[in-house]
Protein backbone atom coordinates (compact mmCIF):
# COMPACT_ATOMS: atom_id res chain seq x y z
CA UNK A 1 0.00 0.00 0.00
CA UNK A 2 1.19 3.51 -0.53
CA UNK A 3 1.87 5.32 2.29
CA UNK A 4 1.86 9.53 2.37
CA UNK A 5 2.66 11.55 5.64
CA UNK A 6 -0.35 14.02 5.98
CA UNK A 7 0.91 18.16 5.31
CA UNK A 8 -2.25 19.42 6.68
CA UNK A 9 -3.58 19.56 10.36
CA UNK A 10 -6.98 20.55 9.08
CA UNK A 11 -9.43 17.83 10.75
CA UNK A 12 -11.64 18.65 7.36
CA UNK A 13 -9.44 18.59 4.72
CA UNK A 14 -7.68 15.12 6.75
CA UNK A 15 -11.26 13.27 6.64
CA UNK A 16 -11.87 14.55 2.91
CA UNK A 17 -8.72 13.12 1.76
CA UNK A 18 -9.11 9.69 4.07
CA UNK A 19 -12.08 9.22 2.86
CA UNK A 20 -11.35 9.43 -0.82
CA UNK A 21 -7.87 7.80 -0.34
CA UNK A 22 -8.50 5.63 1.33
CA UNK A 23 -10.49 3.85 -1.04
CA UNK A 24 -7.99 4.36 -3.57
CA UNK A 25 -5.50 2.49 -1.73
CA UNK A 26 -3.47 5.37 -0.15
CA UNK A 27 -3.05 5.54 3.51
CA UNK A 28 -2.47 8.56 5.17
CA UNK A 29 0.09 9.34 8.48
CA UNK A 30 -0.97 11.86 10.40
CA UNK A 31 1.36 14.92 10.39
CA UNK A 32 3.62 15.15 13.12
CA UNK A 33 2.97 17.47 16.26
CA UNK A 34 6.29 18.79 16.55
CA UNK A 35 6.46 19.97 13.01
CA UNK A 36 6.06 23.68 12.17
CA UNK A 37 3.28 25.59 10.73
CA UNK A 38 4.78 26.18 7.56
CA UNK A 39 4.41 29.78 5.99
CA UNK A 40 2.09 29.84 2.84
CA UNK A 41 4.30 32.96 1.16
CA UNK A 42 3.87 31.56 -2.06
CA UNK A 43 1.40 33.32 -5.05
CA UNK A 44 0.51 30.13 -6.80
CA UNK A 45 -1.85 27.02 -5.05
CA UNK A 46 0.93 24.71 -6.79
CA UNK A 47 4.16 26.59 -5.47
CA UNK A 48 2.21 26.47 -1.88
CA UNK A 49 1.40 22.93 -1.93
CA UNK A 50 4.61 21.74 -3.07
CA UNK A 51 6.06 23.85 -0.08
CA UNK A 52 4.07 22.01 2.06
CA UNK A 53 5.15 18.87 0.66
CA UNK A 54 8.59 19.51 0.90
CA UNK A 55 8.48 20.88 4.49
CA UNK A 56 7.03 17.34 6.03
CA UNK A 57 9.41 15.30 3.41
CA UNK A 58 12.40 17.29 5.10
CA UNK A 59 11.05 16.73 9.02
CA UNK A 60 9.86 13.62 8.24
CA UNK A 61 12.22 11.96 5.43
CA UNK A 62 8.76 10.65 4.29
CA UNK A 63 6.85 10.90 1.27
CA UNK A 64 4.41 13.28 1.75
CA UNK A 65 1.32 14.43 0.79
CA UNK A 66 -0.27 18.51 0.79
CA UNK A 67 -2.87 19.89 -0.56
CA UNK A 68 -3.88 23.67 -1.47
CA UNK A 69 -7.11 25.48 -2.66
CA UNK A 70 -8.55 28.86 -3.37
CA UNK A 71 -11.91 29.89 -4.40
CA UNK A 72 -11.66 31.89 -7.67
CA UNK A 73 -14.31 34.12 -7.64
CA UNK A 74 -15.47 35.59 -11.80
CA UNK A 75 -16.95 39.20 -10.68
CA UNK A 76 -13.99 39.61 -8.37
CA UNK A 77 -11.47 39.17 -10.70
CA UNK A 78 -10.28 35.78 -9.81
CA UNK A 79 -10.21 37.04 -6.24
CA UNK A 80 -9.62 35.54 -3.09
CA UNK A 81 -7.84 32.86 -5.11
CA UNK A 82 -4.70 31.72 -3.79
CA UNK A 83 -5.56 34.06 -0.62
CA UNK A 84 -8.88 32.10 0.33
CA UNK A 85 -7.60 31.81 3.82
CA UNK A 86 -6.44 35.35 4.26
CA UNK A 87 -9.30 37.48 2.73
CA UNK A 88 -11.02 38.89 5.28
CA UNK A 89 -7.23 39.62 7.18
CA UNK A 90 -4.45 37.75 8.48
CA UNK A 91 -5.76 35.49 10.93
CA UNK A 92 -9.74 35.37 9.69
CA UNK A 93 -11.98 33.65 10.31
CA UNK A 94 -14.09 31.04 8.43
CA UNK A 95 -17.72 33.12 8.82
CA UNK A 96 -15.28 36.17 8.53
CA UNK A 97 -14.22 35.49 4.95
CA UNK A 98 -17.64 34.25 4.20
CA UNK A 99 -19.14 37.84 5.35
CA UNK A 100 -16.63 39.69 3.39
CA UNK A 101 -17.20 38.03 0.57
CA UNK A 102 -21.46 38.49 0.35
CA UNK A 103 -20.58 41.71 1.56
CA UNK A 104 -18.45 42.33 -1.48
CA UNK A 105 -21.16 40.46 -4.01
CA UNK A 106 -24.28 42.05 -2.60
CA UNK A 107 -24.80 43.98 -6.11
CA UNK A 108 -23.19 41.11 -8.26
CA UNK A 109 -26.56 40.00 -10.73
CA UNK A 110 -27.34 35.87 -10.13
CA UNK A 111 -26.07 35.59 -13.63
CA UNK A 112 -22.70 37.03 -12.58
CA UNK A 113 -21.99 34.73 -9.94
CA UNK A 114 -19.72 32.25 -11.14
CA UNK A 115 -17.14 30.72 -9.55
CA UNK A 116 -14.39 27.92 -9.49
CA UNK A 117 -12.92 26.45 -6.54
CA UNK A 118 -9.36 24.97 -7.39
CA UNK A 119 -7.71 22.49 -5.70
CA UNK A 120 -4.10 21.36 -6.28
CA UNK A 121 -2.36 18.61 -4.39
CA UNK A 122 1.33 17.97 -4.52
CA UNK A 123 3.29 14.73 -3.69
CA UNK A 124 6.71 14.81 -2.46
CA UNK A 125 9.44 12.24 -1.75
CA UNK A 126 13.10 12.28 -0.48
CA UNK A 127 14.77 12.02 -3.51
CA UNK A 128 13.57 15.45 -4.06
CA UNK A 129 11.12 14.26 -6.57
CA UNK A 130 7.59 15.60 -7.07
CA UNK A 131 3.93 15.49 -8.50
CA UNK A 132 1.18 18.16 -8.90
CA UNK A 133 -2.72 17.44 -9.89
CA UNK A 134 -5.31 20.39 -9.56
CA UNK A 135 -9.44 19.47 -9.46
CA UNK A 136 -11.43 22.04 -10.03
CA UNK A 137 -15.44 22.56 -9.25
CA UNK A 138 -17.68 25.32 -11.32
CA UNK A 139 -20.31 26.60 -9.41
CA UNK A 140 -21.91 29.93 -8.05
CA UNK A 141 -21.91 31.90 -5.32
CA UNK A 142 -25.30 32.41 -3.27
CA UNK A 143 -26.74 35.28 -1.60
CA UNK A 144 -26.55 33.96 1.85
CA UNK A 145 -25.41 31.24 3.80
CA UNK A 146 -27.01 27.79 3.71
CA UNK A 147 -26.28 24.30 5.36
CA UNK A 148 -24.38 23.38 8.73
CA UNK A 149 -21.73 21.05 6.50
CA UNK A 150 -18.35 21.00 5.50
CA UNK A 151 -16.02 24.13 6.15
CA UNK A 152 -14.89 27.37 5.12
CA UNK A 153 -16.68 28.68 1.60
CA UNK A 154 -18.51 25.95 1.80
CA UNK A 155 -21.88 27.28 2.88
CA UNK A 156 -22.32 29.91 0.10
CA UNK A 157 -20.73 27.85 -3.01
CA UNK A 158 -23.41 26.28 -5.07
CA UNK A 159 -21.39 24.15 -7.41
CA UNK A 160 -23.10 23.55 -10.94
CA UNK A 161 -24.66 19.61 -10.48
CA UNK A 162 -25.54 20.08 -7.33
CA UNK A 163 -29.02 21.73 -8.22
CA UNK A 164 -29.14 24.86 -6.23
CA UNK A 165 -27.57 22.94 -2.74
CA UNK A 166 -24.57 24.56 -1.42
CA UNK A 167 -21.83 22.25 -0.52
CA UNK A 168 -22.53 22.46 2.86
CA UNK A 169 -25.82 21.17 2.45
CA UNK A 170 -24.68 17.89 0.91
CA UNK A 171 -23.66 15.26 3.05
CA UNK A 172 -19.74 14.50 3.52
CA UNK A 173 -20.49 11.28 1.08
CA UNK A 174 -21.91 13.47 -1.56
CA UNK A 175 -19.42 16.36 -1.18
CA UNK A 176 -16.37 13.59 -1.94
CA UNK A 177 -17.99 11.80 -4.22
CA UNK A 178 -17.42 14.90 -6.24
CA UNK A 179 -15.51 18.07 -5.34
CA UNK A 180 -12.64 19.68 -6.34
CA UNK A 181 -10.67 17.88 -3.31
CA UNK A 182 -11.99 14.48 -4.49
CA UNK A 183 -11.25 15.37 -8.28
CA UNK A 184 -7.47 16.68 -7.60
CA UNK A 185 -7.57 13.26 -5.46
CA UNK A 186 -8.56 10.92 -8.31
CA UNK A 187 -6.10 12.95 -10.69
CA UNK A 188 -3.53 12.45 -8.25
CA UNK A 189 -4.03 8.32 -8.06
CA UNK A 190 -4.05 8.51 -11.97
CA UNK A 191 -1.44 10.17 -12.21
CA UNK A 192 1.38 7.66 -9.44
CA UNK A 193 -0.48 4.63 -11.30
CA UNK A 194 0.99 5.75 -14.81
CA UNK A 195 4.20 7.08 -13.23
CA UNK A 196 4.62 3.81 -11.65
P1 LIG B 1 -6.01 26.20 2.10
O1 LIG B 1 -4.97 27.25 1.92
O2 LIG B 1 -5.88 25.06 1.16
O3 LIG B 1 -6.15 25.78 3.54
O4 LIG B 1 -7.42 26.83 1.75
C1 LIG B 1 -7.65 28.20 1.76
C2 LIG B 1 -9.05 28.51 2.22
O5 LIG B 1 -9.96 28.03 1.23
C3 LIG B 1 -9.47 27.86 3.52
O6 LIG B 1 -9.19 28.67 4.61
C4 LIG B 1 -10.95 27.73 3.35
O7 LIG B 1 -11.58 28.93 3.74
C5 LIG B 1 -11.11 27.58 1.87
N1 LIG B 1 -11.33 26.18 1.50
C6 LIG B 1 -10.39 25.22 1.23
N2 LIG B 1 -11.00 24.08 0.90
C7 LIG B 1 -12.33 24.31 0.97
C8 LIG B 1 -13.47 23.49 0.75
O8 LIG B 1 -13.42 22.30 0.42
N3 LIG B 1 -14.66 24.11 0.91
C9 LIG B 1 -14.80 25.42 1.27
N4 LIG B 1 -13.77 26.20 1.51
C10 LIG B 1 -12.54 25.65 1.35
Amino acid sequence: MTTFVLATANPHKTEEMRAVLGDLGIELLARPAHVAEVEENEVTLEGNALLKARALVMATGHAAIADDTGLFVDALGGRPGVFSARYAGPDATYDENVTKLLDEMSEVDDMDRTATFRTVVCVAYPSGESLCVQGTLPGRIGRERRGSNGFGYDPVFEPDDAEGRTLAQLTPDEKNADSHRSRALHALVDALRTSS
